[in-house]
């Protein structure tokens, strides 16, 4: 592996280690997701000024009015989406920089990612590249319309907040595929875990959460 990718020092496997830790005192139990995040480079992800903050336990910018999500949301997240059982093909809606989409692509078979704004969406492709990753498929478009062609999906996770989740997205779950997204408006967001069910949906309140909003169209 390059040393890019290994990093030192505050980019180390260490500091990852460390950051794990944090994690599970801070509740994560799923020793997979922690595993697949002190595998994972987060520093690539992020400009190379701020690669020795890549690790603390906050949201960064990307660019375009937009932050990587913090490290404590993608593990909380993932953990949700997969507790149920395995996935095999998971929606991500709001791409970003790609660093919750490589961790996704390394936990299920194939992931399916949307991105509005096209320049993120070109950083995500050449980040999920240098890592070698290769089940995810991308697309420039806006993420309320989901990725009818491959669906119904298993998983679906939105890293923005709509204020009611999009009915296409519900249409777009498969039986007994569970979707985490959080939902309303900026500063009073909840994360939901929604599954659905022979009967319809099952809507689980998580927690309190502060995400970038959903919107619509393309950027
Ligand atoms: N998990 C990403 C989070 C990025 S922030 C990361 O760690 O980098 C959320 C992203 O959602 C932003 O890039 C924003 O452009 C995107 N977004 C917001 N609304 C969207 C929509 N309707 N469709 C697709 N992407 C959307």
């Amino acid at each position: 592996m390059s040393q890019r990718l290994l990093g030192i020092g505050m980019t180390s496997r260490r500091t990852r280690e460390r950051m794990a830790k944090r994690l599970q005192e801070q509740g994560i139990r799923d020793n997979r997701v922690l595993n697949v995040m002190i595998d994972t480079p987060r520093h690539i992800f992020v400009d190379e000024a701020l690669a020795s903050r890549s690790y603390e336990d906050t949201a960064l910018p990307i660019g375009h009015n937009q932050t990587i999500s913090q490290p404590y949301i993608v593990a909380r997240m993932t953990e949700l989406l997969l507790e149920k059982g395995p996935l095999h093909k998971v929606l991500e809606i709001g791409t970003g920089c790609g660093y919750q989409t490589a961790i996704l692509a390394q936990m299920v078979d194939k992931v399916y990612t949307v991105e509005r704004l096209e320049p993120l969406l070109k950083k995500a492709k050449d980040h999920l590249w240098e890592l070698k990753l290769k089940n995810v498929s991308f697309r420039h478009s806006d993420g309320g319309w989901g990725w009818p062609e491959y669906a119904p999906f298993d998983g679906i996770l939105a890293a923005a907040a709509p204020q009611e989740i999009p009915e296409t997205l519900l249409q777009q779950m498969a039986p007994g595929g569970v979707m985490v997204i959080p939902v309303g408006k900026e500063s009073v967001q909840e994360l939901h875990r929604v599954t659905r069910t022979g009967q319809g949906f099952e809507d689980e309140v998580m927690e309190r959460v502060s995400f970038v909003p959903f919107l619509s169209g393309k950027g």
